[in-house]
C-alpha cells in the first residue's frame, strides 16, 4: 500500500470518517547560503521528494486533534481552538499547533476545530527540515478546509511565525519557503529580505547531489542557534556605527573589509564574517549554475563548509569527517554541511559515474571512524507543497 493509502486507512480507522483533504508538503536540502537566511540574505536551497503528508477533515466543534503514524506512542493529541498559547505548545503536536493559532492571529476566519493526522518518510531532525514540511502540509490542508484565500509565500510565512512564536525556534523563512514554493528539476535561489526569487535548473545527468545522513543531532542545537541569531544582531549594530546598513548580508565582501573592524567582540566578528561571505558565494553559486559550471558550484560549496566550520562554529566532528572523506573521494566536486548544523546531514555533489563509490567510500570510512552508519539518499529538486 502506498502511504497515502495508509494514512486514509488509519484516519478512518482513529477519527472515524475519512478525510475531507490530504496534504503533502515536501522536506528541503540547502545547497549554499547557510545561516545567511535570518542576515537578510540569500539562500540557495531545493525542495525533495521525501515530505510530510497530513490528512485533515473539519469538525463542527472546536476541537483540535492531532496524531503523527511516526510517532504512534504518544496517541491522538488533543486541544481547542482558543487555548492555543505562545511557547506553551508541548511534544510534537506543537508544530501544528503553531500553524492553527498563527493563522487565527493573523486574523483568517478558522472558527471550528479540525482532525489532522501526519505521515513522513523525513527523517526528523536531520536538517532536512521535516518541521518545515510537517507545517506547511497542516497549512495547506487547513487553507484547504476552510478555503482561506493565501498564497505560497503567504503560507511560508504564516508557518515561519509559527515555529518562531509558538514553537519557540527563532529560525529564517528558508524551510518553510522551499516546502511551499520549491520547483520540480529546480533550486530556489531566494532574496530573503524582499521575499524576491527565482529558479535555477538543476538537472544534469551528469553530475548529481548525495545527502549524507550523519545520524548525529547534537543537543546544543536549538541554544546554540538562538545565540548565533544575538551575536548576529551585536554584529550589525557595532557596524552601523561606522556604515549605514540593515543587514549583514547586504554588506559586500569590500564594505565587510573596510568596516568590518567595527565590530568590536572577535566572536561576533568571525559570525558576521561568515554571513558576508556566506552571501557573496550563494550569488556566485548561481551564476557557476546558469553557467554551467559544477566545478565552480562544488568549490563554493566546500569554500561554505570551512566557513561554517571555523567562522560561524556550527559543525561538528562528524559532519567534518564526512565532509573531508568526501573531498578525498574521486568525482566529488563539492561537499558541505547542510541545514542549521550539531549534526544532521552533508550534500555533495558528485560526478553521477562515482556515485556508488562515494557512497561506498564515505560509509565506510565514517563507520570505520565513528563506528556510524551513515544514511544516503539522492537529492532530485522536487515540487512544492501540493494536494494529493
Ligand atoms: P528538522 O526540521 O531538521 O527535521 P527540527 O528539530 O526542526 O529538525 O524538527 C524535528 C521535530 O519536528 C521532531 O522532533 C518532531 O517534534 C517534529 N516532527 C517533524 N515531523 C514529524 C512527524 N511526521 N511526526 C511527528 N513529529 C514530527
Ligand atoms: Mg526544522
Amino acid at each position: 500500500m502506498q502511504q497515502k493509502d495508509i494514512l486514509i486507512e488509519k484516519f478512518k480507522e482513529l477519527f472515524g470518517a475519512a478525510p475531507d483533504c490530504v496534504a503533502f508538503a515536501p522536506g528541503r536540502v540547502n545547497l549554499i547560503g547557510e545561516h545567511t537566511d535570518y542576515n537578510g540574505g540569500h539562500v540557495f536551497p531545493c525542495a525533495l521528494p521525501q515530505g510530510t503528508l497530513c490528512a485533515a477533515r473539519a469538525r463542527s466543534d472546536r476541537t483540535l486533534r492531532f496524531f503523527s503514524l511516526n510517532v504512534p506512542r504518544f496517541g491522538v493529541a488533543r486541544t481547542m481552538l482558543d487555548a492555543l498559547v505562545p511557547g506553551c505548545g508541548k511534544g510534537w503536536q506543537k508544530y501544528a499547533e503553531g500553524v492553527v493559532w498563527a493563522f487565527r492571529v493573523s486574523g483568517l476566519a478558522m472558527e471550528r476545530g479540525a482532525d489532522l493526522m501526519f505521515f513522513s518518510d523525513l527523517p526528523a531532525g536531520a536538517g532536512l527540515s521535516s518541521s518545515a514540511a510537517l507545517e506547511v502540509s497542516a497549512g495547506l490542508a487547513l487553507k484547504t478546509l476552510f478555503g482561506l484565500g493565501l498564497t505560497g509565500p503567504e503560507l511560508a510565512l504564516l508557518c515561519q511565525k509559527a515555529e518562531n512564536s509558538y514553537v519557540g525556534m527563532n529560525c529564517g523563512v528558508m524551510d518553510q519557503f522551499t516546502s511551499a514554493m520549491g520547483r520540480e528539476g529546480c533550486a530556489l535561489f531566494l532574496d530573503t529580505a524582499s521575499l524576491e526569487y527565482e529558479y535555477a535548473p538543476f538537472d544534469r545527468p551528469d553530475v548529481g547531489l548525495v545527502i549524507v545522513n550523519s545520524r548525529v543531532k547534537h543537543s546544543l542545537a536549538a541554544s546554540a542557534y538562538n545565540e548565533r541569531r544575538r551575536q548576529c544582531e551585536q554584529a550589525l549594530a557595532d557596524i552601523r556605527s561606522a556604515f549605514e546598513t540593515d543587514a549583514l548580508c547586504r554588506l559586500t565582501p569590500e564594505q565587510w573589509e573596510r568596516y568590518g573592524g567595527a565590530v568590536r567582540d572577535p566572536v561576533c566578528r568571525k559570525r558576521a564574517k561568515h554571513a558576508v561571505y556566506e552571501n557573496a558565494r550563494t550569488a556566485a553559486a548561481l551564476r557557476a549554475l546558469k553557467a554551467g559550471d559544477a566545478a565552480a558550484f562544488g568549490r563554493l560549496m566546500n569554500e561554505s563548509h570551512v566557513s561554517l566550520r571555523d567562522d560561524y562554529e556550527v559543525s561538528c566532528p562528524e559532519l567534518d569527517l564526512l565532509a573531508e572523506l568526501a573531498w578525498d573521494t574521486p568525482g566529488v566536486l563539492g561537499a558541505r554541511m547542510t541545514g542549521g548544523g550539531f549534526g544532521g546531514s552533508m550534500v555533495a555533489l558528485v560526478e553521477t559515474a562515482a556515485r556508488e563509490d562515494f557512497i561506498r567510500r564515505v560509509g565506510e570510512g565514517y563507520k570505520e571512524r565513528t563506528g556510524l552508519e551513515a544514511g544516503f539518499c539522492s537529492a532530485v529538486p522536487a515540487g512544492g507543497a501540493r494536494l494529493v
